[in-house]
């Protein structure tokens, strides 16, 4: 049995309480939600925080509300499972659920957050190992010394964010609240990222992420895809949010393209995007479009199965999620 090490535990039952003690906490604090990530890291040893926060107790974190005007606004805490159930998630935002369905087994969806998935950490087969195992090789870049074992060029850490949700999200135009004992504010989900494997979260000392809003826009079709080593359940090893609107007259009038599991953060391909704006789906520019992204996505070889693998199969997805939208049109 893996022991964890020893951490001060609070369990604070609002969020005020909370915020009131990460702003007491200088560093070495992790906040807790269902525990499905942190619990292995701090197993692995890749994570030993002085002090926990967990989020489980607080209520007023764990609200769905759904309006045509406001959209959706899910709290951090909803569970996987407790959003993808929910009758305006399957009403009105199908692609949402589609994603969740693709995420580890039923079993950990039950225990798993919103939150905890858009704020995840970054993995790489060269540090989610055992304490041991990395010793051995030597430590990379991000604990903070040594060199990167998966492209020793690098200067800053490339693991890969996972996080099967984020793409989807961020191509629905999500934004996300942040609060911290003093200030609040809402940003771009796509804001929230940034491409560094050491500290990919814009997460400033002492803020949680308490809720997530998507907008609801009638008629936009929108699909998230997900190529993984087992169908049973895995970590994505390249994933894609895909949304687009269409003018009566089939013409596409916006559309979000956002590659997941190729880099620190997910990758917006703003010009494959642009391609599709004001055009029909015709077979050409679907192949188009797929090349464009096959050229454009510049993973690095620290998750399973090769670079030039995983850009082939973010073209497939994006092409997939194209033509089951033309498909849809035409019936
Ligand atoms: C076997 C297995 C398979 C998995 N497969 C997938 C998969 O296919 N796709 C996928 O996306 N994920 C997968 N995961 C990862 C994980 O289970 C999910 O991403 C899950 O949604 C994480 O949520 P959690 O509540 O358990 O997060 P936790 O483990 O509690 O937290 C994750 C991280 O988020 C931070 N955090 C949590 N809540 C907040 C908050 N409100 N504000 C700020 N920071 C916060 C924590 O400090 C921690 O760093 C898998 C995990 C396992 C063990
Ligand atoms: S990408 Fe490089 S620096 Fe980052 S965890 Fe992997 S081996 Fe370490």
């Amino acid at each position: 049995m893996i022991r964890l090490s020893r951490f001060d535990f609070f369990s604070p039952a609002s969020l005020q309480e909370a915020l009131e003690i990460l702003a007491r906490s200088n560093g070495d604090t992790k906040i807790l939600a269902g525990g499905t990530d942190t619990v292995v890291g701090m197993k692995q040893g890749v994570s030993s925080p002085k002090r926990v926060v967990w989020l489980g107790k607080i209520g007023e974190l764990r609200r769905i509300a759904f309006s045509t005007n406001d959209g959706l606004r899910i709290g951090a805490m909803n569970t996987l499972d407790e959003i993808e159930r929910h009758e305006d998630v399957q009403h009105h935002y199908p692609s949402l659920q589609q994603a969740i369905r693709s995420i580890a087994s039923p079993q950990i969806r039950n225990r798993a957050t919103i939150g905890g998935n858009l704020c995840l950490d970054t993995r790489c087969f060269y540090y989610n190992q055992s304490e041991f195992w990395r010793r051995s090789l030597g430590y990379c870049l991000k604990r903070g010394n040594g060199i990167c074992h998966a492209a020793p060029e690098l200067t800053t850490c490339g693991a890969v964010f996972c996080s099967d949700l984020a793409p989807i999200l961020i191509a629905l135009g999500a934004t996300v609240t942040l609060r911290a004992l003093e200030s609040q504010r809402t940003i771009r989900l796509s804001d929230f990222y940034i491409n560094d494997g050491k500290s990919h979260l814009t997460l400033r000392p002492g803020e949680l992420l308490t809720a997530i809003h998507i907008p609801y826009v009638p008629n936009l079709r929108a699909s998230s895809m997900k190529f993984r080593m087992r169908e049973s359940f895995d970590f994505p090893l390249v994933n894609a949010g895909v949304a687009v609107a269409f003018s009566d007259q089939q013409i596409c009038r916006r559309a979000s393209i956002v590659i997941g599991a190729v880099a620190s953060a997910p990758v917006i391909a703003f010009e494959a995007s642009g391609m599709l704006m004001g055009k029909e789906l015709s077979d050409e520019l679907i192949e188009s479009v797929g090349a464009r992204i096959q050229e454009y996505v510049k993973p690095l070889p620290n998750i399973d199965t090769s670079v030039g693998f995983r850009k082939k199969m973010a073209s497939l997805l994006v092409k997939r999620a194209l033509r089951n939208f033309r498909e849809r049109m035409q019936e």
